[in-house]
């Protein structure tokens, strides 16, 4: 029997993991079909998308975009709609029946919690959706796998060596980590580090925000916290290893010692293909993973207590409520002050630190407390980045 076609949107259409869905919808046309689209400010690649796929619907970050892609897209029937209105209403589309959510950032949440609630299978690649309202996405769903599936590639990773396992099985999860690019750099060399080398990554090819995660390990972080809520974990049972190789994207080890392992090239397009074709696999025409190439592959338990991003995000996740929001929303400022040169490489994580410091209450994470805790987070990174000047 022919599979029937699924009907995708795609929001964060124009960033590196919305670029590798649209290659893979484009090869298998008989599987895929494009209904919508979203972008942030890429006009030009959004319109460009647009006229290829011919999407019934297309959405731009800002409102006062709407002319100018307009006009790009002059004589096309395509309705354009903007903003996080925009986001969520593409996210709950009923033409749609998976969403791909590979926007970056905070804006995560509330597409995720409206395709969810919708009844969307969504294919998550932002991981602060999960990270600031795990509980809620999770509620939302109707399990892994039913109505959620994983993106990111350790947890990719994670969610396919899980399949059949039962929970009195496990042991414990590793999530893999290649140390970002300065990861046998000196901490005090690295005040002189510029966006351009923080945005280098020795293994993968991402978007910005990710990247200068993936530098200060605060990507890793985030991971964890991402792990906790997909697999039902505890935190004592997630481990990080540093593996500079970037081959093993995740371990499970079960309780008999059995390890399990995931390995691949470095290569979103196969955590991608599988969230949209799963429990199907797609033949995906990829280079071969180098087996005679693995052997020099390393791995190191990263200590929390050497890593202050992880050290972080554990006590975030362990504080539970809205601090994993707080640690997220901070970063996130963070992150934007050191690309925008307004604050040094180290300060990044110093300034998570203060800000979750300063944080004195912690409700349950309900939509509201998490709002509240955003607004609060921003202000704190804010006044905190003011006090250095
Ligand atoms: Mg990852």
């Amino acid at each position: 029997m022919k599979p029937r076609i699924k009907k995708i949107s795609v929001l964060g259409s124009t960033g590196s993991i919305g670029v590798n869905t649209l290659k893979i919808a484009e090869q298998f046309p008989d599987r895929l079909k494009v209904v919508g689209l979203a972008a942030g400010r890429n006009l030009a690649l959004l319109a460009r998308q647009a006229k290829k796929f011919r999407p019934a619907r297309i959405a731009v970050g800002d409102p006062a975009l709407i002319p100018a892609l307009r006009s790009k897209l002059k004589g096309k029937r395509v309705e354009i709609l903007a903003g996080m209105e925009g986001l969520v209403s593409l996210a709950r589309d009923p033409e749609a029946d998976e969403i791909v959510l590979s926007v970056s950032g905070s804006i995560g949440l509330r597409p995720a919690l409206a395709a969810l609630r919708a009844g969307k299978q969504l294919a998550l690649a932002n991981k602060e959706a999960l990270v600031m309202g795990g509980e809620l996405l999770m509620k939302a769903s109707r399990g892994l796998g039913d109505s959620l599936i994983p993106i990111d590639s350790e947890h990719s990773a994670l969610f396919q060596l899980l399949e059949g396992k039962k929970p009195a099985e496990i042991r414990r999860l590793f999530l893999t980590a290649s140390g970002g690019p300065f990861l046998h750099r000196s901490p005090r060399s690295l005040s002189r580090v510029t966006p351009e080398e923080a945005l280098f990554h020795p293994v993968w090819k991402m978007g910005r925000k990710v990247s200068i995660d993936s530098a200060t390990l605060m990507n890793k972080g985030l991971e964890v916290i991402e792990a906790h809520y997909l697999f039902r974990t505890e935190p004592e049972r997630l481990k990080v290893l540093i593996h500079p190789q970037g081959r093993v994207h995740a371990l499970l080890e079960l309780k008999d010692g059995a390890v399990l392992g995931h390995l691949g090239i470095p290569d979103m397009r196969i955590p991608i293909a599988y969230a949209l074709s799963y429990p199907e696999r797609l033949p995906l025409r990829l280079p071969a993973l180098s087996l005679p190439e693995l052997k020099g592959l390393t791995f190191l338990e990263a200590e929390p207590r050497r890593f202050p991003a992880l050290r972080l995000a554990y006590s975030a996740l362990a504080a539970g409520g809205t601090m994993p929001a707080v640690l997220s929303i901070a970063n996130e400022n963070a992150v934007e002050a050191f690309l925008a040169r307004r604050i040094l490489f180290p300060r990044i994580v110093e300034l998570v630190a203060r800000v979750l410091d300063a944080r004195k209450e912690n409700p349950a994470a309900g939509i509201e407390a998490i709002a509240a805790a955003e607004t609060w987070a921003r202000r704190e990174t804010e006044a905190i980045i003011h006090r250095w000047r």
